[in-house]
C-alpha cells in the first residue's frame, strides 16, 4: 500500500494534534474540521478502504470505536451523542487512503449527511 500522509503522522514525521494513542489506534484532530469537534481515528496498520479489511482486522476496528467512545466520554460528548463515519472510495468521499474513523460533535446534525438528497433518489 501507498504511504499516505497519516503514516507520517504515525511516525512522526509531520505534525498533528494527536488527542489519543495506544499500541494499535491513533486519534488526532482533523485539520479541516466540519463540526466544533472534529477527530480521526486511525488504526497504526496500514489499510487503504474498509474494502481491504481482513477478518484478522475485525478485533482492531473494534479497537477504534472503542477508542472514539472513550475519548468521547473523556471529552464529555458521550450523551449528548456524535457521528461517527468511516468514508469508502470516491463516492463515499474517501480522500486519504488510510482508513478513518471521522469522529464529529458538538452540535446537532442532520440526516441525510449529503446536501443534494432528493426524495426521488431513493428506490
Ligand atoms: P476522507 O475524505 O474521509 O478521506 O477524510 C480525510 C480527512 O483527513 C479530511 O477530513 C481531512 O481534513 C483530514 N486530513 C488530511 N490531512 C490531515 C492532516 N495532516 N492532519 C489532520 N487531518 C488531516
Amino acid at each position: 500500500m501507498a504511504e499516505t500522509i497519516f503514516t507520517k503522522i504515525i511516525d512522526r514525521d509531520i505534525p498533528a494534534d494527536i488527542i489519543y494513542e495506544d499500541d494499535e489506534v491513533l486519534a488526532f484532530n482533523d485539520i479541516n474540521p466540519q463540526a466544533p469537534t472534529h477527530f480521526l481515528v486511525i488504526p497504526k496498520k496500514p489499510i487503504a478502504t474498509i474494502n481491504d479489511i481482513a477478518a484478522e482486522d475485525a478485533e482492531l476496528i473494534g479497537k477504534m470505536y472503542l477508542a472514539a467512545a472513550s475519548i468521547a466520554k473523556e471529552m464529555g460528548f458521550e450523551q449528548n451523542g456524535y457521528r461517527a463515519v468511516m468514508n469508502c472510495n470516491p463516492d463515499g468521499g474517501q480522500t486519504v487512503y488510510h482508513i478513518h474513523l471521522h469522529v464529529l460533535a458538538g452540535k446537532a446534525m442532520g440526516w441525510p449527511p449529503y446536501q443534494d438528497a432528493l426524495k426521488q433518489d431513493l428506490p
